[in-house]
């Protein structure tokens, strides 16, 4: 029986985030525990894309703070050879006449009162920086020149070696059973390979998070829902420096990004396939949905009229009510702290939703509220619903 300051439970690209920033607030000893390996939940299926763009003031905030160790991600792990993979491309959000054009208009304002870097583009302008695609219908442009992607993956390893840098153990191929409680506190986890004892368990399980529910009995309102992405192989270049596109007008509200060579990955931003089981092994395609996003990415870029399909694949999301996580304490568990919901936008949002959940674990003031967070909000009505409707943009 060994016992640790805090258990940081699922090694995705949260919980190696958690486990970092309570190893770097000074908690002495962290343990986290992964059934699989570190990144192999959904986090390895991620799409990588990086904006401060939302129409929920909170996801902004949270975006901002991320960005900041995005840019400076190495330093800010205290490892030299860090990389989030960053690709600086910048991020152009276009919306034609019609029900997305006002809630684009405040979500840029807004953005701007944050202070972030955003500038409304003309068509000409917008064609420059992507001359493959077409602006004709557009009505409104919005750019963010600091955005871009990086690789989910290489941030969730690289997330574990500073942490581990910092005497934190990770422990893989290690499943949580039960979370232990002792006169109605929490006091450890039953796993595979014995019992922990902490009076701080941390839960970042994702589509894996009904766990909880079983565990305490607290309704935990995420459902599995599987996306597909497509690495579109068309006749031009969508070189890095062109910037990722998220196409409001069309029905899927795709979003489209350079792949590398002549190769856009493209997905929807609208809600999947619901599970009825949490899974994330590769789902079928169907030939109708390719054909489909084809034909909504030929609108957009015509020479992609002509272009097959190199790679695809499936990835799930952990979806709730309102499209947005539950972050913080449940209360009625002292000394649990839960992090999952992220909707298919959490990689964005991993470093700071990585020091607030590690603060919120200590007991210190979080550096960005997450009261709006809370799980209450689902029954007490304080949805944080985004206003271009359901779908990952939030
Ligand atoms: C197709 C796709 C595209 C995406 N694109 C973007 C994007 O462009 N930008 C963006 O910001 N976000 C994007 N996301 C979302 C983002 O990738 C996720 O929100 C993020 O990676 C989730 O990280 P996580 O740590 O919560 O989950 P995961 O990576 O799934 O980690 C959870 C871990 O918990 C472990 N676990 C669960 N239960 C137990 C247990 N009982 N015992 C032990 N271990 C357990 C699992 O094994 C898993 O490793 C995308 C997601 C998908 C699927």
């Amino acid at each position: 029986m060994e016992k640790y300051d805090a258990i940081v439970i699922g090694a995705g690209v949260i919980g190696t985030s958690v486990a970092f920033h309570l190893a770097r607030l000074g908690c002495p000893r962290v343990l986290v525990l992964d059934r699989t390996l570190i990144g192999a939940g959904t986090t390895s299926q991620s799409s990588g894309i990086l904006r401060t763009h939302y129409s929920v003031i909170e996801n902004v905030r949270l975006a901002q703070a991320s960005w900041a160790v995005f840019n400076d991600f190495a330093n800010y792990l205290g490892d030299g050879e860090a990389s989030a993979g960053m690709v600086k491309c910048g991020y152009m959000i276009a919306a034609p006449e019609g029900p997305k054009l006002a809630p684009l208009a405040e979500a840029l304002k807004a953005q701007q009162a944050q202070g972030i870097e955003v500038r409304l583009l003309g068509r000409s302008e917008a064609t420059s920086l992507l001359p493959i695609a077409r602006f004709d219908d557009a009505a409104l442009i919005g750019y963010e020149p600091e955005a871009g992607f990086a690789d989910a993956y290489l941030v969730a390893t690289s997330f574990a070696r500073a942490a581990r840098h910092l005497g934190v153990k990770i422990m893989e191929g290690v499943e949580v059973e039960e979370l232990l409680l002792a006169d109605g506190k929490v006091s450890g986890v039953r796993t595979s390979q014995g019992v922990f004892h902490s009076d701080t368990v941390i839960s970042t399980q994702n589509i894996w998070a009904k766990d909880i529910e079983r565990w305490t009995g607290i309704p935990t309102p995420v459902v599995p829902e599987r996306h597909s992405v497509l690495a579109l192989e068309g006749p031009q270049a969508y070189t890095f420096k062109m910037p990722v596109y998220k196409d409001l007008g069309s029905p899927g509200m795709l979003y489209c990004r350079s792949y590398g060579g002549t190769q856009m990955l493209v997905s929807e931003g609208i809600v999947g396939e619901t599970l009825p089981e949490p899974d994330n092994e590769q789902g079928d395609i169907s030939m109708d949905y390719m054909v489909d996003i084809g034909e909504q990415v030929a609108q957009r870029f015509p020479s992609f009229d002509e272009a097959g399909v190199a790679s695809s694949w499936t990835g799930v999301y952990d979806v709730t009510p309102d499209w947005n996580p539950v972050l913080g304490r449940l209360p009625d568990v002292p000394g649990l702290v839960v992090g999952y919901g992220f909707s298919g936008h959490g990689f964005k949002l991993s470093p700071a939703v990585g020091l607030v959940l590690a603060q919120c674990a200590l007991g210190l003031p979080t550096e960005v509220d997450i009261t709006p967070y809370a799980l209450e909000r689902f029954r007490e009505g304080h949805l944080l619903t985004g206003k271009y409707g359901l779908g990952a943009v939030s």
